[in-house]
């Protein structure tokens, strides 16, 4: 759920949706109570207009609403519903964990196993001969709390302050790395966003996405002083911006020339693109990981990790403090768990094979109506741009002609299927599509790609 998701890209149309009365007062009380009715902007459905729809339940691919609409599911909660909605196995040990205590604040097994599922996929990828590059992983609750965590120890391992990420790049609601400001070869951060102050980003350094240039010049400035370059493994939050080839060794060796550790944030990757994330497709030996979504079965949990002499400056063993009241839930922990276990082989191809196909049926619709679009992949991550040359950047998304998506999106959703509720999202698959979703898909998408044909900026 990038920034970009946020940007006042098109008005917010209230008055069409007699499609939705039970959604729509919800959604006016839930307005009463919750600032813009929503715990996290991008559900508000700002960026398309029209009433978000208020979810009862879900159930493999498909959810229904609190009218009673069916929806195929292509935003899995962002993520983590690799498995589809209420999988079996998973729900099982949501309540099998759930029945035996909510929450210790004491060490359990759980989180050992959680660990080492984790730490066991990622270093399975890693090439013959070298270093796994993941040996220990500390648990915390959202992504955001993975990426501020990382970022905190990755200056106190290396006592240096600056911070680079790229424009484009979404790692949670970070203070530090709410600033995606501007182009140009070296832009000092500005935040954002009001509340995070000129202090909170001057440390941090943005730059363009896949743009190793302009990460060689920043460093022959300021490479002493930088803590760690930060990267979506793959980017995710501004649509799907795939690394282009050599990008994220290119920053390995960079950050390796000066001393600064690679963060590598893998929470919308890890685990989705393949049993390894992002690492599987594209081993960049990175200082530290972060997860989060998928490994967390839908439930509040994130990970963030590294090899063992980064890990150590952690408290209690080392000074960099870091801590949580519900880190390591057992129910949290047994759904990631559960989750994991269940994402064998077959998950991975069936994610990669109807990516695929829902991919191409998109862009089939839309090349026969006559919309110049690029539907991009990063992994099994896709989304649409309604541009006429590959998306690469930042700069390059948001010159796409995103006001075609607003139409396109309500055509979609009339037709119940659930779309990403803005153009700068990524398309979520899951492995339980069978026929029935993705025969709904390819049914609703020519009036979908009409209705994008006829839009007006
Ligand atoms: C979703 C996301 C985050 C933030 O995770 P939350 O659990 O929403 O705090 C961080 N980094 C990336 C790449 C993400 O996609």
């Amino acid at each position: 759920m990038g920034v970009a998701s946020i940007l006042p890209y098109a008005c917010w149309d209230t008055s069409a949706v007699p499609d939705a009365p039970v959604s729509a007062e919800l959604f006016a009380r839930a307005q009463r109570v919750i600032p813009g009715g929503v715990n996290s902007p991008v559900r508000a459905f700002r960026a398309v207009g029209g009433t978000p729809r208020f979810m009862v339940s879900g159930s493999g691919a498909y959810l229904t609403d609190a009218d009673g609409r069916s929806y195929v599911d292509l935003v899995s909660s962002w993520g983590p519903m690799i498995l589809g909605h209420a999988h079996p196995a998973v729900v099982s040990a949501v309540q099998r964990a759930a029945s035996s205590g909510l929450s210790f604040g004491a060490p359990t097994l759980g989180e050992i196993e959680l660990a080492e599922e984790i730490i066991r996929r990622v270093n399975a990828a890693a090439p013959g001969g070298a270093r796994a590059p993941l040996e220990q992983v500390r648990l915390v609750n959202s992504g955001t709390e993975a990426t501020m965590s990382a970022i905190r120890l990755a200056r106190g391992a290396t006592g240096r302050h600056r911070v680079v990420k790229f424009a484009g790049c979404y790692h949670g609601h970070v203070d530090a790395l709410l600033a995606a400001a501007g182009s140009g070869v070296v832009t000092l951060g500005l935040p954002d966003t009001p509340g995070v102050t000129g202090a909170q980003t001057a440390e941090t350094i943005v730059l363009p996405y896949n743009d190793l240039g302009a990460v060689r010049a920043c460093f022959a400035e300021f490479g002493s002083d930088i803590a760690c370059v930060i990267t979506e493994a793959a980017a995710g939050n501004m649509g799907a911006i795939a690394p282009l080839p050599g990008f994220n060794a290119g920053l390995r060796e960079i950050t390796s020339a000066h001393g600064a550790l690679l963060v590598m944030d893998e929470v919308m990757t890890g685990f989705r693109v393949g049993a390894a994330g992002w690492y599987g497709l594209d081993p960049v030996d990175a200082d530290l990981f972060t997860f989060g979504k998928v490994m967390s079965g839908g439930l509040p949990a994130a990970a963030f990790g590294g090899r063992a002499e980064v890990m150590g400056y952690l408290a209690p063993g080392g000074p960099v403090y870091q801590a949580g009241t519900l880190s390591g839930n057992p129910v949290a922990v047994a759904a990631g768990l559960a989750s994991l276990r269940a994402a064998d082989a077959s998950v991975y191809a069936a994610l990669d094979g109807n990516a695929a196909l829902i991919g191409r049926l998109a862009a089939d619709a839309l090349t026969a109506a006559g919309v110049a679009h690029q539907v991009q992949y990063a992994g099994n991550l896709f989304s649409i741009f309604f541009a006429a040359a590959p998306v690469v950047d930042f700069a390059s998304a948001q010159a796409a002609e995103t006001y075609r998506y607003k139409p396109f999106f309500h055509a979609m959703l009339d037709a119940g299927v659930y779309l990403p509720p803005s153009a700068f999202e990524a398309w979520f698959v899951n492995a339980a599509m069978d026929d029935g979703a993705l025969d709904r898909i390819a049914a609703a998408l020519p009036a979908a790609a009409h209705a994008a044909a006829q839009a007006r900026p």
